[in-house]
């Protein structure tokens, strides 16, 4: 989609620092680091959110290939035994700021047991 930030970075258009990509799926690390380690999981389809995503068969797959992502971009990063938060944001009171599918993996560090 024009004018799509996410977009462009799986087109290859805007530089990122890419964790892991396929087909289907980009991971690159977040701009601004909430945490040591902070990853963005994205399906390179432009889909604009969760609530998207479950509009027909074809768009929930791509829930399947970030899955599918979630434990290779983990090992990748070196949490997939200690443990992180994978958390999406959607809508405006979501705090969604991109509105291009993604998924934040976030971890590194303890994040205790409450989100806020
Ligand atoms: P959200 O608020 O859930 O929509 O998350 C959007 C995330 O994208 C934020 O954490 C931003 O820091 C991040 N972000 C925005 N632009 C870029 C970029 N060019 N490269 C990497 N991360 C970005
Ligand atoms: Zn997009």
């Amino acid at each position: 989609m024009q004018d799509c930030i996410f977009c462009k970075i799986a087109a290859g258009e805007i530089p990122a620092k890419v964790v892991y990509e396929n087909e289907n799926v980009i991971a690159f690390h977040d701009i601004k680091p909430v945490a040591p380690v902070h990853v963005l999981i994205v399906p390179k389809r432009h889909v604009s959110d969760v609530i998207s995503l479950a509009s027909d068969d074809e768009r929930a797959a791509l829930m399947q290939a970030v899955l599918q992502a979630v434990p290779i971009v983990a090992e990748k990063m070196g949490v997939a035994d200690k443990g992180f938060r994978l958390i999406n944001n959607c809508g405006t009171e979501g705090g969604q700021t991109v509105m291009h599918l993604h998924f934040h993996m976030i971890g590194g560090r303890d994040l205790g047991e409450k989100l806020l």
